[in-house]
């Protein structure tokens, strides 16, 4: 964009440089001229009494029209298919309602054709698949090289991706490869009915404000979605789509070289989590998260926490809940003396079946709960803990 001044129309009248809140306009010979403070909050253009400020789109505008189809990228690790592909499949086939578009999938790997048959067995209309040797193991370089040449032979009008460490390692190159913008982390992405976008929700300054951010000149329109945001596409009775084997010309060479793998221990994966107990300030003191850790060991749950709990050092950020922390979606939820600030639920209400422990009996989180105890978590857990162990024994 440029904020243009039509001299002849400009009075020198000086009212654009009272309005101006970013102190971006010098005054030059007469003439207001436009600095690089310039935010085009348009004050300016508003009190300007004589139209003579123009804002000007400088945006290089490309043909579009040639851009069809909603494609998501198959996540894939050992053989096994991500249950992130599936929730990314489900909301392409949202979008396709609006759009029109045909669904197709991008599965990358090696002797991995199954999977493919899987998608198409979520209801995936299409999937091109890359099954090569090195693209066993993922490896940024290789998979960014095969998902940039693919988007140029097709030209699809979207293209997701779970905001995974895998998504997120190699789509931003894949998107600068292709020259189009990528918006991460998003948790929510839908097609504006009437300009048939893709709209991409994402928060911004620090989580207190949702944007929503289009792509309106370049293709394809690419996104990263947090996982956890939807359910997954469920299977159908007679899966109709075909699979595309597809080669690339390219030599898939990569920087890094994979030595060996190791399974990293005492990992977080609160979202694969199908049971996690939370905790919150209500727990009073680091120490007592000893009293949840325990009673999770003894149901096979994952600890998950508030912010609350995560900034008082309690316990570490890889496990607070929430929309500045993970986005879970397990099939039950504890949280013990959390009160359910809306932040926290932005990251678990969606969750199959929440129970919440709080003495208040008027906290917000119970209103999401599908079972409430109010009470004093130090009484109920070590309750639950021994009845727990007595029914083990
Ligand atoms: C931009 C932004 C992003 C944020 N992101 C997140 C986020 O990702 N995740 C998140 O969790 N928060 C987030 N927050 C913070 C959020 O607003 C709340 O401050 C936070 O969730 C409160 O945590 P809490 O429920 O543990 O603490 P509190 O709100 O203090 O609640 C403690 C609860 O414990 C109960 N309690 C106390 N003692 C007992 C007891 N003995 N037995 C039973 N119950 C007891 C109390 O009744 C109370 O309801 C964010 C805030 C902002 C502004």
């Amino acid at each position: 964009m440029i904020l243009r001044l039509l001299k002849d129309k400009c009075t020198g009248c000086q009212q654009c440089l009272d309005a101006c809140p970013f102190n971006a306009i010098d005054w030059k010979e007469r003439f207001p001229e436009i600095n690089e403070n310039c935010r085009f909050c348009r004050k300016c253009i508003q009190v300007c009494p004589e139209g003579a400020l123009v804002l000007e789109e400088t945006e290089k505008k490309i043909d579009t029209s040639g851009y069809r189809g909603i494609w998501f990228f198959a996540e894939q690790r050992q053989g096994k298919l991500s249950s992130v592909s599936r929730e990314l499949l489900q909301v392409c086939l949202q979008m396709r309602e609006t759009l029109k578009e045909e669904v197709a999938g991008v599965l990358l790997g090696y002797q991995v054709k199954k999977l493919a048959d899987q998608l198409l067995a979520h209801g995936c209309e299409k999937v091109y698949l890359v099954d090569r040797p090195e693209l066993e193991n993922f490896l940024e370089e290789p998979y960014a090289l095969v998902l940039a040449e693919l988007i140029r032979r097709y030209r699809p009008n979207i293209v997701v991706a779970a905001a995974t460490m895998m998504g997120r390692a190699f789509f931003p190159s894949v998107a600068a490869r292709i020259g189009t913008g990528l918006t991460a982390d998003c948790t929510q992405l839908h097609i504006d009915p009437e300009s048939k976008l893709l709209v991409q929700t994402r928060p911004t300054f620090g989580g207190n404000l949702m944007a929503q951010i289009i792509c309106r000149y370049h293709r394809p329109q690419m996104a990263t979605l947090r996982p956890k945001m939807v359910e997954e596409a469920r299977s159908v009775q007679q899966p109709k789509g075909q699979v595309i084997t597809e080669t690339v010309s390219t030599q898939l060479p990569s920087v890094v070289k994979l030595l060996a793998q190791k399974r990293a221990e005492n990992l977080v994966d609160l979202q694969e989590a199908e049971v996690i107990i939370s905790g919150g300030r209500g727990l009073g003191d680091g120490k007592n998260f000893d009293l949840i850790r325990e009673l999770a060991t003894l149901v096979g749950a994952a600890v998950g926490a508030s912010r609350a709990a995560v900034d008082s050092g309690w316990i570490p950020y890889p496990h607070q809940v929430g929309q500045t922390g993970r986005t879970v979606k397990p099939k039950i939820y504890l949280a013990c003396g959390i009160s359910g600030a809306i932040q926290h639920l932005a990251g678990m209400r969606t969750s199959d079946f929440i129970i919440a422990i709080n003495k208040d009996p008027d906290a917000p989180i119970f209103k999401v709960a599908h079972l409430g105890l109010v009470g004093d978590l130090f009484q109920i857990i070590p309750f639950l803990i021994r009845k727990i162990k007595e029914n083990k024994s």
